[in-house]
């Protein structure tokens, strides 16, 4: 099979992942193989290929916003059938045995393994996963349009959940790229009213067309305090300037695997009671739920396709927020 493969962290100007052929990975007991057809680009993967968070693995394919076909199926598996469209996220698997899974925190699980990061991912002509952590795709969203949903949604949905924001809310979202518009639809079905910061002019005129109620930067102030806000963008000097424009007693979650340092601010900026909270990864009942909600609003996903072979390329178009929406690989 055609594969992506990092060997060593590189800046993504450097075209860190070669292109190689590789036997295509047998499934083990309970594993799934799939036969990949779409796979997004997330801001993990720049991280990842870059360095900036741990690479337990070399070499490794990348890629954790996988839509398949199942085409062989391991020992065990009932799950699924033959030819099931399913979809794989970041969370590759989890112990289910330690204090944080037996209370519904999967998420945080110390024997956590991620796509992309600990087992092959989705930058590949196929690949191989536990069959309890891949979930079905409900029918109406084309592979492509689907595949962003399972990173840039689902934790985006983790987000807004973390964030507290009630329905008819005011919501602030900092960055505009994959998540936040994903992000944008679900708060805008709950009747929230949302305020988006982001340098880019086009990601703000993106967030304007997604019925954004006002579109600025963030060393603006909206014409109204917020109730909640997430950030997504990955730049610590964010935090304050959310929290100025914070309510009492609100919650600013920051969905992020990897920030820059938060600068020394004044505690006025957090007393009245402001929460400030990562989100970190997701469970299995964000994807599910997320799905779920995807097709009943039904959500949108504004996507730029490319083939596989331009990856680097698509990282690097990332790293620039040239993306409008959620950047796709198509590989089948
Ligand atoms: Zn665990
Ligand atoms: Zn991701």
């Amino acid at each position: 099979m055609k594969a992506l493969v990092l060997r060593e962290p590189r800046p993504v100007e450097e075209n860190p992942l070669t292109s190689v052929d590789l036997p295509a990975p047998e499934p083990a007991p309970g594993q799934v193989r799939l036969q990949v057809q779409a796979c997004g680009v997330c801001h993990t993967d720049l991280h990842l290929v870059e360095g900036e968070i741990a690479l337990p693995r070399l070499p490794i394919v990348p890629g954790h916003q996988i839509i398949g076909r199942v085409d062989a199926l391991g020992a065990g598996v009932t799950r699924f059938a033959l030819g099931a469209r399913v979809g794989v996220p970041w969370l590759y698997s989890a112990c289910g045995q330690c204090n944080y899974c037996r209370r519904g925190r999967e998420n945080l699980c110390d024997e956590a393994r991620f796509t992309g990061q600990h087992a092959d991912g989705g930058f590949a002509q196929y690949m191989v996963v536990p069959a309890q952590f891949a979930y079905a795709i409900p029918a109406g969203f084309p592979d492509e349009q689907a595949a962003p949903l399972l990173c840039a949604g689902v934790i985006g949905f983790r987000s807004l959940r973390l964030s507290e924001i009630e329905p008819g809310g005011r919501l602030g979202l900092y960055g505009f790229g994959a998540s936040a518009h994903v992000a944008i639809q679900v708060a805008r079905h709950w009747g929230c009213e949302v305020y988006v910061f982001t340098r880019s002019p086009k990601h703000r005129r993106h967030a304007l067309d997604l019925g954004a109620v006002w579109a600025g930067q963030a060393q603006d102030t909206p014409p109204a305090e917020l109730d909640s806000a997430i950030t997504f963008a990955p730049a610590g000097w964010l935090v304050p300037e959310a929290l100025r424009v914070l309510r009492k007693g609100g919650t600013l979650a920051i969905n992020a695997i990897h920030m820059s340092p938060i600068p020394e601010m004044p505690y006025d900026l957090i007393y009245g009671e402001r929460t400030v909270r990562s989100v970190a990864n997701s469970t299995r009942q964000d994807a599910e739920e997320l799905l779920h909600l995807a097709a009943a609003i039904p959500i949108h996903t504004d996507v730029e396709l490319y083939p596989l072979q331009q990856a680097n390329a698509v990282l690097q178009r990332l790293k620039q927020s040239k993306v409008r929406g959620a950047a796709v690989l198509q590989v089948a």
